[in-house]
């Protein structure tokens, strides 16, 4: 989800002091450690660098990059007081540690998605994950519990790194939440709070949890998400009711809304990635061209189903690169056996 990550800049100016503060305060610890364990070649180090981002405070020029002088990326501060050149500016040295890093994240980014495409005798279930780099800030689950199976699909605010750290935060959650049992609007509520009391009032999440049984009922919880799309037999209808992001507002409550799909009916769920993918010209792929790909795919299986919007989408997007993360998912009704 693209959103106002640009926006921290008049927040950081009032986070000069903090910083500072925090400066001052890694100096005394410095002292302390180098007091009682005698001279230490690394934290003498650490010592000149603190002294050196403290009189670039004196001087004015502190959070400007040394190199091009434009200002160092606010949140790069906020995790590390000392840096002292921007992003584009780094060395060789410091950019493949930075690349390592970016390369185990997306590693375990991975290994939180749902391993299981088969969610029930009853439901089959496939999605595509596409990060726009190297992480993504989608968040795409199937989690079964007590002879029912929830499904999770949200966007977080932003991209990148700071935005895959707040989707495996939702996955810690809803994978500590569910299994408790609680009716879904209250899982959603209990899921805001602890989402909102843990993370920056910037940071959000538009999310849809539900649940789904061997009858091909349905309950859905929508948090200020995209309406998913139920593929019938001849038509195509989207689910609209929706409430606020997670994480939003602290203390918001969630409705739920409920269908019954029929054998053979594909409930369709998907991020701002698709329909925001964009071509050469600058235009959005958009709803009407999803349901365009997915029309007279009743019949279908979830990965073809998904075969046909991904290869629309590719076929739009052109040699456009993608701008988003994408993260479709489709969840088929087989209908009861006997
Ligand atoms: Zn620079």
């Amino acid at each position: 989800m693209e959103n106002a990550q640009m926006e921290l800049a008049p927040v950081f100016a009032g986070l000069d002091v903090m910083l500072q503060e925090q400066l001052i305060d890694r100096r005394q610890k410095l002292q302390v450690a180098t007091s009682q364990n005698g001279y230490n070649t690394d934290f003498a180090r650490l010592l000149d660098e603190v002294d050196a981002a403290l009189l670039r405070f004196e001087n004015g020029s502190y959070g400007i990059c040394e190199v091009c002088h434009d200002p160092v990326e606010p949140e790069r501060l906020l995790a590390d007081p000392l840096v002292n050149v921007c992003l584009g500016d780094l060395s060789d040295k410091q950019r493949h540690a930075l690349e390592d890093d970016l390369q185990l994240a997306a590693e375990i980014q991975n290994a939180l998605l749902p391993k299981s495409k088969i969610a029930s005798d009853f439901w089959k279930v496939d999605f595509v994950y596409q990060p726009a780099s190297i992480v993504s800030g989608d968040y795409v689950d199937v989690i079964a519990h007590d002879g029912e199976v929830y499904f999770i699909l949200g966007d977080v605010s932003g991209k990148g790194l700071a935005a895959s750290l707040l989707m495996s935060n939702l996955h810690a959650m809803f994978h500590s939440l569910i299994p408790l049992g609680l009716p879904l609007c209250d899982l959603l509520s209990r899921a805001n709070r602890l989402f909102c009391e843990s993370t920056r009032a910037n940071h959000y999440a538009t999310l849809i949890c539900g649940k789904m049984n061997a009858k091909g009922e349905v309950e859905i919880c929508n948090a200020g998400h995209l309406p998913p799309i139920v593929v019938k037999d001849g038509e195509n209808f989207p689910i609209e009711s929706s409430g606020l992001p997670l994480g939003m507002f602290c203390d918001s409550n969630f409705s739920s809304s409920c269908v019954r799909l029929e054998q053979g009916e594909t409930l369709l769920l998907f991020t701002d990635g698709v329909t925001e993918a964009i071509d050469h010209a600058g235009a959005e792929f958009g709803v009407q061209r999803l349901l365009e790909s997915i029309n007279g795919g009743f019949a279908s299986g979830p990965k073809e189903l998904l075969a046909n919007s991904l290869s629309a989408i590719d076929g739009f997007r052109g040699n456009a690169a993608a701008t988003d993360d994408l993260t479709i998912m489709a969840l088929k009704f087989d209908g009861v056996k006997n």
